[in-house]
């Protein structure tokens, strides 16, 4: 659970932008969407599994999660290569060389909520 105090201040973002109550009816706030880049840093897999656990304890109810995972720029020092990967830890498509050098905005970022339809 690393990604608790992360994923409670990203739920936190997301429900303030959840519209408030009508007729009774709270909105609800049903999906996050994060842009996760490889070089932010957050593990996604693990943040996906902590997600789910955190988003019911704090806020009393399941919130789907989707990550988009972008890729990064890389290069290779040793032939000169370049091109997209997806995790920290690739090699060299063209030498097998490791590590690349990787470039890119490193972002982890919400990028979308959706919020439930409260029904009739
Ligand atoms: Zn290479």
């Amino acid at each position: 659970m690393h990604y608790v105090r992360l994923i409670r201040e990203i739920l936190e973002a997301a429900l303030a932008l959840v519209p408030a109550a009508t007729n009774d009816r709270a909105g609800r706030l049903a999906k996050v969407r994060m842009r996760w880049h490889p070089l932010s840093g957050v593990d996604a897999d693990h943040f996906a599994e902590d997600f789910a656990l955190a988003a019911n304890a704090s806020i009393g109810y399941p919130v789907a999660l989707e990550i988009v995972r972008e890729s990064a720029s890389a290069s290779c020092d040793l032939c000169g290569s370049l091109g997209e990967v997806a995790e920290t830890l690739a090699t060299c498509p063209a030498c097998g060389h490791f590590p690349l050098t990787l470039e890119g905005a490193g972002e982890f970022v919400l990028d979308e909520i959706e919020i439930a339809d409260p029904g009739c």
